[in-house]
């Protein structure tokens, strides 16, 4: 065997090639300099050495594409989970980005009246929609529906005890536990009731001189079966403003629309849950919503306006680019139908199965004859009708999973897939359809 580190170029000779002095154009000569410096470095370890110009040129790109490539960026979701945590949840209405380009280009009307000619406030955008939608007294936005959560402890209750169900004590979504949120807000937890029944009489019994305040939070990621029960809002109504507390609704998901006609039926929409009675409506913007991150603070006008009032308020305000999207989407509502067709996390849930078995078809055909298409089931996500199963359709790709699924994510732009009884399947309900062509690319590029 030879030593291959005898054949090590200086790194001004490989610098000299024609083809390497290019990529300079395109990077810079500092960076293609680290990226020869790189390889040679792999290479006396080991990694084979490139053997011509061309060779040494396709490697520093490569290098350098590997370096300096987003840590941030799009990939395409085949999971079937439409609202997919870690994927960045609800996928944004075309309207919602053109908001978003718009104000983010120059100056905007973020805190400026432009009819008065001064400032103006930054809380009054989507107010005024969401007011509408939902039909509550009041609305703010916050950085995500934990964050509304802790601004609402922080400002009725710090100091003094919050009332929960011991059915209620969840976590959401890894970092979002119930009994943590409440401890960071420095309010003190009181459990009420048992695991599996709570009675609205718990709640009565628990309250005391130090109660400031009742939370009911929407178990959203879980169901509960057999031996249950729980005091609804409805039940807690008269007891928190018997004791003149407020009642802070931990509603998750942001659903507008009933979607019951789809097959997902059984949670309340927003609508609902403010005209159950709570003093305070919480949720979050980009689940069900299908809008940006945010947090939606939906109640009464004076408690809203507490909260607005709140220093901790100003460190968890959205910026521009959240309320022009929230804004663009929650316009949508106005006519349900079109938020159901534009919204995409509403489009892809409510889409017949039969239109995705036929995407799954085509997509299949497209990639090869060894693609079969499978019956599938989706689900919702984002801790949002935790047991509905969506029909839908896969696109099932034959031989070793667990290399075929690697070779998806390593792509140009990563395929994120389902293994399932030992195959790949790419569920397309959780896919925009006009994504499916650059899918069909992506995967004969991976099988390839
Ligand atoms: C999802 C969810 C949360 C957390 O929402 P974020 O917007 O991610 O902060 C809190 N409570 C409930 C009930 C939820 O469903």
């Amino acid at each position: 065997m030879t030593d291959p580190r005898r054949a090590l170029p200086a790194v001004g000779t490989v610098l000299d090639g024609v083809q390497v002095r290019a990529c300079a154009a395109h990077w810079t000569l500092a960076m293609v300099t680290d990226a020869v410096r790189a390889l040679l470095t792999a290479a006396r370890a080991g990694a084979p050495l490139p053997a011509d110009d061309a060779a040494w040129a396709a490697a520093v790109t490569r290098h350098l594409e590997a370096r300096t490539q987003a840590s941030l960026r799009p990939v395409l979701n085949v999971t079937g989970v439409v609202l997919h945590t870690n994927l960045g949840r609800a996928p944004l209405a075309p309207a919602a980005l053109e908001a978003m380009a718009a104000v983010a280009r120059g100056g905007s009307t973020l805190e400026y009246d432009v009819a008065a000619g001064a400032r103006g406030d930054r809380h009054a955008h989507a107010t005024a929609l969401l007011r509408e939608l939902t039909g509550a007294e009041d609305a703010l936005v916050v950085n995500n529906c934990a964050a509304g959560l802790v601004l609402a402890l922080q400002a009725l209750a710090a100091g003094r005890e919050t009332l929960v169900s011991r059915g209620e004590l969840v976590e959401i979504g890894g970092s979002f536990r119930v009994p943590e949120i409440m401890t960071a807000s420095g309010t003190t937890l009181v459990e009420v009731g048992t695991t599996n029944r709570t009675h609205a009489a718990d709640y009565a019994r628990a309250l005391g001189l130090r109660s400031a305040a009742i939370v009911k939070v929407h178990r959203s990621n879980f169901a509960l079966e057999g031996f249950v029960a729980e005091a609804t809002i409805a039940d807690l109504v008269p007891i928190a403003s018997g004791a003149g507390l407020p009642l802070i609704h931990d509603f998750g998901s942001g659903l507008l629309l009933d979607l019951s006609a789809w097959g997902l039926t059984g949670e309340p929409t927003a609508a609902d849950a403010v005209r159950a009675g709570a003093t305070l409506v919480i949720m979050s913007g980009d689940k069900l919503l299908g809008g940006p991150q945010a947090g939606i603070v939906l109640g009464t006008r004076a408690a809203i306006e507490t909260l607005r009032r709140h220093p901790m308020a100003r460190a968890l305000r959205v910026d521009k680019l959240t309320f022009a999207a929230l804004e663009a989407t929650l316009a949508l509502y106005r006519d349900p139908e079109r938020a159901r067709a534009e919204i995409p996390a509403l489009a892809m849930l409510t889409a017949a199965p039969e239109a995705i078995h036929v995407r799954a078809t085509a997509v299949a055909a497209a990639i090869g004859p060894s693609a079969t298409v499978e019956a599938s089931e989706a689900s919702v996500g984002g801790g949002a009708f935790p047991t509905a199963r969506i029909p839908s359709a896969a696109v099932t790709l034959p031989g070793d999973a667990m290399a075929i699924e690697r070779r998806l994510r390593a792509g140009r732009l990563p395929v994120i897939a389902r293994i399932a009884e030992s195959r790949v399947r790419l569920d397309l309900r959780s896919l925009p359809p006009e994504d499916d062509a650059m899918l069909v690319a992506l995967v004969r590029e991976a099988l390839a």
